[in-house]
This record gives structure tokens, sequence and C-alpha cells, in this order.
């Protein structure tokens, strides 16, 4: 068969590893999943009751304009309905502006390390890739906007970034978004808004109604806790909206998926709680850092990246023999760093006892 011949060079997406494949492997009782920015909360009750008392049967097919979920968004997020499409994840979303405006005569600008949905969708797509290293675990947005040419169209923002946490202050980020040309279009990433408790973070939604030329993209799977069924979203300009939606699948979000997204919204409180829960936990993990004299970025997200200042597998290694998954920063860009998502209170206790350990034993 003739594939893209970029098609070869890509690997699957290497999710963090599967609570039941290293309970066997390892035959532990318990294992603790700290490797995929998950709320340890689980979900909004308000969620859960909506999906035990849904009512749509299976046999029909999702609403393809999810009519009530997007009433609901636009409402909470007071834009147009038409200023909202909904993405299978908001990686679907990133599959969906990728497709729409990215082919080998074009180019796309990012960060690096940053989230790999960006770059795997624009290989995929043939497209030429310009990443521009962080510089102290933050985007460089001036060498961003030197490296954007006559052949760019996708520009892709992480603010906070994936894996580093750190975010760009509005100070930043608005200037940058000045000096991008309007026939570009700005994808700012924000899966993790909900847990940014910065002062000085923008107002996104704001900037996409001066920014004819910004989307932004959210998504239900991390403080929502509903990653497995798969509701993202991207808010931007009209135009843009109708412009990507021909490029969306028909029955992209599920029935299941639009009902708990629905009734997760009107739970602020859960949210709220999620966040304040969050940065306690962040603090044990700092104060751990402080105590052994580890280098970490002080992050606006539910995850912490580490610098072990050995091989970051190792680390990994050590952590999975003893019941606790967490992602390895050797994949990521940080090859002596791991990524450890906070967790409830036990949980973050439990795998900071583990790594005293491993510092003592190395
Ligand atoms: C988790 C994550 C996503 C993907 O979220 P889904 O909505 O579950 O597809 C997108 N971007 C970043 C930066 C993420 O960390």
């Amino acid at each position: 068969m003739r594939w893209k011949e970029q098609l070869l060079s890509l690997t699957p997406y290497q999710p963090g590893k599967s609570i039941e494949a290293v309970k066997k492997q390892f035959n532990l009782e318990k294992i603790v999943k700290l490797a995929s920015n998950e709320n340890p909360f689980g979900c909004s009750e308000s969620a859960q009751t909506a999906l035990q008392s849904n009512q749509t049967s299976f046999a029909i097919y999702p609403d393809g304009y999810a009519t009530n979920l997007r009433e609901k968004l636009a409402s909470f997020l007071q834009v147009e309905e038409q200023e909202l499409i909904l993405g299978n994840g908001s990686d679907n979303l990133i599959q969906i502006i990728s497709r729409a405006l990215l082919h080998p005569n074009a180019s796309t600008v990012m960060a690096d390390p940053t989230f790999s949905q960006y770059k795997h969708n624009a290989v995929i797509e043939g497209a030429i890739i310009k990443e521009i290293p962080l510089v102290n675990g933050e985007h460089d947005l001036d060498s961003m906007l030197a490296a954007i040419d006559d052949q760019t169209n996708v520009v892709w923002v992480c603010s906070p970034n994936n894996p580093t946490g750190k975010y760009i202050p509005e100070n930043k980020l608005v200037p940058f978004l000045e000096k991008v040309p309007s026939h570009i279009l700005v994808v700012l990433d924000e899966a993790y808004y909900e847990y940014v408790v910065a002062d000085d973070y923008y107002d996104s939604i704001k900037l996409t109604r001066k920014f004819n030329n910004l989307i932004v993209l959210r998504t239900f799977s991390k403080i929502y806790g509903l990653a497995a069924l798969r509701i993202g979203y991207g808010v931007a300009n009209p135009a843009i909206i109708k412009a990507l939606e021909p490029a969306r699948e028909p029955f992209n979000v599920n029935s299941l998926g639009q009902l708990a997204a629905s009734a997760a919204i009107d739970d602020q409180q859960f949210v709220k709680e999620c966040r304040e829960k969050n940065r306690q936990g962040l603090a044990q993990f700092y104060e751990f850092c402080e105590q052994h004299h580890l280098e970490y970025y002080p992050t606006q997200t539910n995850f912490i990246l580490i610098d072990f200042k050995v091989d970051g597998d190792k680390v990994f290694q050590y952590l999975q023999e003893r019941g606790y998954i967490v992602r390895s920063g050797k994949p990521l860009g940080f090859p002596t760093s791991i990524r450890i998502t906070v967790g409830s209170r036990e949980q973050n206790e439990g795998v900071l006892k583990v790594l005293s350990e491993f510092l003592g034993a190395n």
C-alpha cells in the first residue's frame, strides 16, 4: 500500500500505562495512577446523577449539534452558540484544525516541549513544523513570532503548558496576539484553565472577541473529571467556527458525554473545591522538593514536573514497581524529570514517601 510517507515515521500516542497492566506485571494489589492528569476526585455528583437517569436510547445517533450542551456552554461562557465548536475531546479539535489548515505547503509554529498532539497531527498533514524551544519552561513568544513565515497557517500556544505547567501572563500574551498576522490561526489550548489561580492570567474568551484569529480550546477531561466521555470545546469568532465545521465528523460528541457535561457545568462548586484541593496537594509536592533540593516548575495545573537529575525512566520504574504510575519525563522532552499528577492528600503522601525512599537509595 502507498501510505502517506510521514505516517511511517509516527508511532501511536503512548498513553500513561493502564492500571490493570501494571497490577498484573508486578503482582500488586493496589495501584495509584498519577500519570494522565485525571481528576483524583472523579466528577461532579450532578454529572453522575444525569448519567444514571439517562433516558436517551443507545440506538439513536447523538445530537450532532449538541443543542443542550451548546446552550449551556454559551450561557455559562457568555458567548453566542455560533462561537462554539464541540469535539470528541479537545484532541479531536486539534485534529479538526490541522485537517482544515495544514498541508505540505503550509507551516505551523509550536513550542518544544509541549503537548504532543500538535506536532503529531501536523506530521500527518505533511506540514512544515517549526518547534521553538521553551525558555525556563515557558513559551518563547518572540522567537515564535520570528518563526512565522509566508506559509504559516497555525500557531499553537499551550497555556498552562503541558508538561511544564507554566502559563503565559496577560501582559505577554496580548502583545503577542497583536503581532501575529490576522490570517494566521492562533490556537490557545487551555486544557488546565480551571486549575489556574494566577492573578495575571488573561480572560481568553474576551480575547476571542478582540482577536478574530484566535481559538480557545478547553476540555471536560481534566478538572471536570469526565475524560472517559470525551468532550472538548473551542471558542472563536463565528467565521472561524463556520470554516472548521465541515472538517468535523457529524456525530463526534457522544450522547452520554453531552448529558454529563451539561450537568457538570451547573456544579461550579465542585470545580472550585477541586481547584482548592489541587493547590493544597501541590503544596505537599513543593514542600517535598524544597526539602530535598529538587528543581521543579511552579505550576498552574494539576501536575508537576520534578527534576531528579537521574534518568527519568529509572524514577518511573522505581515508582511503578511500588504501585505508582507517573509519566517519565523522557518521552516528554525532560529526560531527567518525571511528571506527576496531583492526587488526593493520601495519594500524594504515598507517592512522596516512595520518592523519599528512592532518594535515600540513590
Ligand atoms: C489532556 C490534554 C488535552 C486533551 O484533552 P481531551 O479533551 O481529553 O482530548 C489537550 N491539551 C492538553 C494540553 C492536554 O494536557
